[in-house]
């Protein structure tokens, strides 16, 4: 495919600095030639950003709508500035000296956390290289490390042998992916196919994630899939609900697809009693899967694994990576007990992964087709940092937490919920 001839002039470029300089624009590709100005650009930009956290006095500037968005109009996106430094000044302008800085102490809004540095730095080389994981062809050992990292993380949910998965953008992907599989399951195991899905339901609670109702609107489901179950004061699933309501279904001709547990609601941290919904699970024959987005931090936690106990019961389960493992955004998986079901998502195509061919590939797993090799993020930061010190992190989260409730609560002029 690369050709060392000069290719012939672009067409149609006329206020463009490189019309007619092809060999201009090619160094802004990155190639052999070009690692200075590679070097160079990423060591600005990455200059830039420190110098921002460095100097920033809050997490946010609170600025709205109205005071960006005239700076942003004003660019002109056919008029390129053509130089790193002047683009740096306005990017500046129009995104770094207003964003949300997520590492500052007087940031306490949303669950995106403060990022480590190891994982930027594997971000820095995921790009550059741009392995996409689909297939082996696009990827060599990028393929593996992900795998890798899947097996791990399915070894400290206690998944079992037959337990398989792949990264995601984030929850609600993972959420969405885990329901079909859980919807084909159902389909297949009472033989009438894709004439069931009316009758499908899902169980979840009130606390769980907004993602389940999108994926059942996705999923084809009926407009009432989705039946959200009332919590305790606890804000958990109550599992004598959950039975009372597989009872009812059944009774009712209705066919419970899937019960989604939350470890770690949203809004409230609650993790559902998964040891019983586990059982209940069991003995209806329901899949059950966990949304651990939030709680996976829990998983490297040096005093608060026993939380998620139970959790190796489940048939599948949502682990943010980019929620509480502290890594940016995107860096997700999807777990699930038994890789098999993952045949749910498999689809051929000649010029990517034709039936019958061999080699390992995530594209047979996975929702998406080009993707990310997020898993470089966590694969360093396991490597440089260790998954004892990212569960350090967490636990340190969690006590913080533990002391703004006991501080607000001793206040007399609060109410704590
Ligand atoms: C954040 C969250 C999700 C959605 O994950 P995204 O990565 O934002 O798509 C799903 N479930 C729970 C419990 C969450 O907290």
């Amino acid at each position: 495919m690369a050709s060392a001839r000069t290719p012939s002039a672009p067409v149609g470029r006329t206020r463009d600095e490189y019309a007619g300089r092809p060999a201009a624009a090619r160094s802004h590709l990155l190639h052999a030639g070009s690692v200075g100005r590679y070097r160079r650009i990423v060591a600005a930009g990455v200059d830039q950003v420190a110098q921002q956290v460095a100097g920033v006095d809050g997490p946010c500037t609170g600025i709205g709508p109205a005071g960006l968005a005239p700076r942003i109009d004003a660019v002109d996106l056919d008029r390129p500035l053509g130089d790193t430094d002047a683009a740096l000044d306005e990017l500046e302008d129009v995104y770094l000296r207003d964003a949300v800085w997520f590492h500052h102490p007087r940031y306490l809004a949303h669950l995106n956390c403060p990022v480590v540095l190891p994982a930027l730095l594997g971000e820095a080389v995921l790009s550059a290289v741009n392995s996409s994981l689909d297939t082996w062809d696009q990827s060599a050992g990028a393929t593996l490390i992900e795998r890798r990292l899947v097996a791990w993380t399915a070894g400290r949910l206690g998944l079992g042998p037959a337990a398989d998965g792949v990264f995601t953008s984030g929850g609600s992907q993972s959420n969405l992916q885990a329901l079909l599989l859980a919807r084909e399951e159902a389909c297949a195991r009472h033989g009438l196919g894709r004439d069931l899905l009316p009758r499908l339901r899902i169980i979840t609670s009130t606390a769980g994630h907004f993602s389940v109702q999108t994926s059942a609107d996705l999923l084809g489901l009926a407009a009432d899939a989705v039946l959200a179950l009332p919590t305790g004061p606890d804000r958990r699933l109550r599992p004598d609900r959950v039975r009372r309501e597989l009872a009812r279904c059944r009774a009712a001709g209705l066919v419970v697809m899937a019960v989604v547990a939350t470890a770690g609601t949203t809004d409230f941290g609650s993790i559902d009693p998964l040891p019983e919904l586990a059982e209940c699970c069991a003995t209806a024959g329901v899949w059950l899967h966990v949304d651990a987005a939030y709680g996976c931090g829990l998983l490297v936690s040096p005093t608060r694994r026993r939380l998620l106990a139970g959790v190796e019961r489940a048939d599948s389960v949502t682990v943010d990576f980019h929620k509480s493992f502290f890594q940016p955004v995107s860096a997700s998986a999807l777990l699930v007990r038994d890789g098999r079901t993952l045949r749910h998502v498999t689809h051929h195509a000649d010029y990517l992964n034709p039936a019958g061919d061999t080699l390992p590939n995530q594209v047979d797993k996975s929702l998406q087709t080009t993707r990310r090799f997020d898993a470089l993020k966590l694969w360093l930061t396991l490597r440089i940092l260790g998954p004892d010190a990212v569960g350090a992190l967490f636990d340190e989260v969690l006590d913080r937490a533990a002391d703004a409730w006991a501080l607000v609560d001793a206040d007399p002029r609060f109410e704590v919920l």
